[in-house]
């Protein structure tokens, strides 16, 4: 759990860092104030990286500092290297690892990616997204495991492999599946109600 306690080497390797030409976030992050949704470019990123409107960016973009700006990755780790931004997630009174793919495929391609999720997987669940179809509840997202084990949930199948190979399929619970519903209508009724100004 090296990454998870405030050990010096981190500390010192967050002071140092900056995001650079890096904005991978502008992409995958939702922004309310500017109506934008998550998993498309914000109408400020410039493409030399950076923020259009740094002085008077929106809460959310000041305070977002992905798992590497906080110096919890290595150096060569940054997002818009390996393809995800990383960060560790509360949920409930657990921790999960979250990747969060720039564009679909970019764990399966990215041998750092996969290295990340290696390191964390005996030790809380790892959760890989990618940022199409965002608004879909149904969208498929994976979860990594210990011993080798992975979740493959697609709408509201849900596959079980160990060491690749598919032991057992099941339905989600439908409370489960309920809420990622909700969830998803309550994001898109504050983004209209952005949109319209009210
Ligand atoms: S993803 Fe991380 S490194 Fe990249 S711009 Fe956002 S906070 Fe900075
Ligand atoms: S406002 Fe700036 S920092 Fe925020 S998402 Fe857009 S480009 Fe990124």
């Amino acid at each position: 759990m090296a990454q998870l306690s405030a050990d010096p080497a981190r500390a010192r390797r967050a002071a140092e860092r900056s995001c650079g030409p890096c904005s991978a976030c502008c992409t995958v992050l939702r922004v309310d104030e500017l109506a934008k949704p998550a998993g498309r470019d914000c109408e400020h990123q410039r493409a030399e990286g950076g923020c259009g409107i740094h002085a008077s960016r929106p809460a959310i973009c000041r305070g977002y500092h992905c798992l590497w700006l906080q110096g919890g990755l290595d150096d060569d780790e940054r997002p818009d290297r390996t393809g995800g931004i990383v960060d560790l997630e509360a949920v409930g009174a657990a921790v999960r690892l979250s990747i969060r793919e720039l564009r679909p495929g970019a764990f399966d391609a990215s041998p750092a990616l996969q290295s990340i999720a290696e390191r964390y997987r005996s030790q809380m669940p790892v959760r890989v997204t990618d940022t199409a179809d965002l608004e879909n509840p149904d969208r498929p997202f994976r979860v990594l495991l210990a011993d080798d084990v992975e979740q493959r949930v697609a709408g509201e199948r849900v596959e079980i492999y160990a060491g690749g190979v598919l032991r057992e399929t099941k339905t989600l619970p439908w409370l489960e599946r309920m809420a990622r519903r909700v969830s998803i209508w309550r994001r898109e009724r504050a983004l209209r109600r952005i949109a319209r100004g009210s």
